[in-house]
């Protein structure tokens, strides 16, 4: 087991890595001139701020670590596994959990009284940065993290238990992507140009709790729900 922690390890170290450089560009001067938007007034202070981030790291890693260590024994395989097959698994998680993510935020977190609360201190931020990433309700990080073993649940009860190189590779992407769409950046078209689409709509979503844009792995629970909001404001 502590093999498969070190897989995760790397994921979570990588996006943490992505999350500090991004954030120290955008408050650098040279960030200025790639804002997808001027940086609107911040609500909370900083100490506060700084809190919460630190909380919702405990939380993250907790959840994590404890999840992988009470389904190790049922989700997880060492077994040999194609290439081919690494790859399909975790893209097969993946698309669960942006569909399942997708229901969760837009129905729950958008229209449930109760959710809008929890999900309103995420969507103080109207002009997230990578660090955002980090900023919300403690409730909401157990959820959106514990969704993605939902996800994987669901997959090792129809197929049969994922290869640990399958589930470590998809715990990798899910870790950056939710990093890099809140980097607020627009980086040079190659080879950022799908990250910037990816940030572009996530900020856009932050604007406003009426907005679209809720998958987070992917435009394509918005494109076929028909939630897409394309424009800059
Ligand atoms: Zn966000
Ligand atoms: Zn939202």
């Amino acid at each position: 087991m502590l093999s498969f922690y070190l897989l995760l390890a790397v994921g979570a170290g990588a996006s943490g890595l992505i999350m500090t450089v991004l954030t120290m560009f955008y408050r650098s001067p040279a960030g200025d001139s790639r804002k997808l938007r001027p940086p609107r007034p911040r609500p909370a202070g900083v100490a506060r701020w700084g809190a919460n981030v630190a909380l919702n790291s405990a939380v993250s890693l907790g959840t994590v670590c404890g999840l992988t260590y009470w389904v190790y024994p049922l989700f997880y395989t060492w077994g040999a596994a194609s290439i081919g097959r690494i790859i399909l698994e975790g893209v097969a998680i993946l698309l669960i959990y942006d569909l399942l993510y997708y229901l969760l935020h837009r129905y729950a977190f958008h229209e449930w009284k109760l959710g809008r609360r929890v999900h309103a201190v995420h969507h103080v931020v109207k002009t997230p940065s990578a660090a955002d990433s980090l900023y919300l309700h403690p409730l909401e990080m157990f959820l959106g993290v514990a969704l993605l073993w939902v996800s994987t649940g669901l997959w090792v009860l129809i197929v049969g238990p994922v290869n640990v190189y399958a589930f470590a590779w998809m715990f990798f992407v899910y870790s950056i992507l939710n990093v890099v769409i809140h980097s607020g950046l627009e980086l040079p078209a190659f080879p950022f140009a799908p990250i910037n689409y990816l940030a572009e709509r996530h900020q856009r979503h932050h604007l406003s709790m009426t907005a679209g844009n809720f998958a987070s792995v992917s435009p394509i629970f918005d494109w076929l729900f028909r939630t897409e909001v394309r424009s800059r404001d």
